[in-house]
């Protein structure tokens, strides 16, 4: 018989640490969960910074809305969201029961027991994403003009996907640029700004490729999507590479939905066919964290030329 003892591994006994760990203590506050943290002076500083410069770059004739973080679970259904992202989706649910049924809720609670299983879900989700209520905004306008219209939108989003890294959060804040018009005013749109965000990353002194890429369809079937979705070009990301070359993190995504959004709301073009949209994402979060592991936490050491482009 091997009665040899088995050594825990070292990973076994406490977390491996991440690249990205050292700047928690400069850049965030705990929350008691995982990806959801409340931020420094010093880093909400930068994300103003960055996000007055995504500003500066707005085209002309771009119109802004800014969104709550939630947004109607209905709309978000008939989008689509449930086919693709479901286990990512986050649902706002209340007591609504009657005083009676809320009151047993509470004294179970108070007695120790559970009073979620009186919850139930409200007509809100929490939004996973800035340009979704976007397009029925833009459908209540009638038919589109000739050129298409374009949104600059941004939002609290949400996405259930706990996480201790640095560059993964549950709640993190999205800033688009949204085109809705035919295919060839959203293909255009997307190069400007494809060779735009590059022009804007070189300048911040990050490091970067741009790369062809797929979101995280669910499940089995979400795979085959993924891939249709490479083949088809329909989302490029600009990565930055925050611990080396391997699984760099996405930081901006430039997206093409083709006529989804069109058909979904009945969004007609200027020649009366189905709309065509497509959005690019500056994850601010990201953008700063990746700010910070590149120049460091001390921003008065950040070389020159950025901190004039920030306006320091
Ligand atoms: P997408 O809709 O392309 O998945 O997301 C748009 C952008 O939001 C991403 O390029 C990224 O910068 C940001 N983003 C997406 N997921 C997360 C996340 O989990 N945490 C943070 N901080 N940003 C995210
Ligand atoms: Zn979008």
């Amino acid at each position: 018989m091997n009665l040899a003892i088995k050594t825990p591994l070292q990973s076994e006994v406490e977390p491996v640490a991440d690249p990205l760990d050292h700047l928690f203590d400069s850049l965030f506050h705990p929350m008691g969960a995982d990806g959801v943290y409340a931020r420094t002076g010093l880093y909400e500083d930068v994300i103003e910074r960055l996000a007055a410069l995504i500003t500066r770059h707005r085209e002309s004739d771009t119109e802004v809305v800014r969104f709550p973080p939630v947004m109607s679970r209905a709309m978000l259904e008939k989008s689509g969201y449930l086919k693709s992202f479901p286990n990512l989706l986050g649902c706002v649910c209340g007591l609504h029961g009657s005083e009676q049924d809320i009151n047993a809720a509470v004294s179970r609670f108070e007695k120790g027991g559970d009073w979620t299983s009186s919850l139930s879900p409200a007509d809100l989700v929490l939004s996973p994403a800035a340009c979704y209520p976007v397009y029925p905004i833009a459908a209540s306008r009638g038919a589109l003009p000739d050129g298409g219209l374009r949104f600059d939108v941004s939002a609290d989003c949400f996405r259930r996907e706990p996480s201790k890294i640095l560059d993964r959060f549950q709640s993190f804040r999205m800033r688009e640029y949204v085109c809705i018009g035919n295919h060839d005013d959203v293909a255009t749109f997307r190069e400007r700004w494809m060779v735009r965000a590059q022009a804007l990353a070189t300048d911040l002194g990050l490091t970067f490729k741009v790369d062809y890429a797929s979101d995280p369809f669910f499940g089995r079937v979400g795979q085959m999507k993924a891939i249709s979705q490479v083949q088809q070009s329909l989302k490029f990301e600009l990565l930055v590479p925050l611990r080396g070359e391997d699984k760099p993190t996405a930081c901006m995504s430039f997206n093409y939905h083709r006529d989804h959004f069109g058909l979904t709301w009945d969004i007609k073009d200027s020649d009366g066919n189905p709309a065509h949209t497509g959005c690019v994402a500056f994850g601010m979060d990201r953008l700063a964290v990746a700010m910070f592991q590149t120049h460091g936490t001390e921003v008065a050491k950040w070389p020159q030329t950025v901190r004039s482009l920030l306006a320091f």
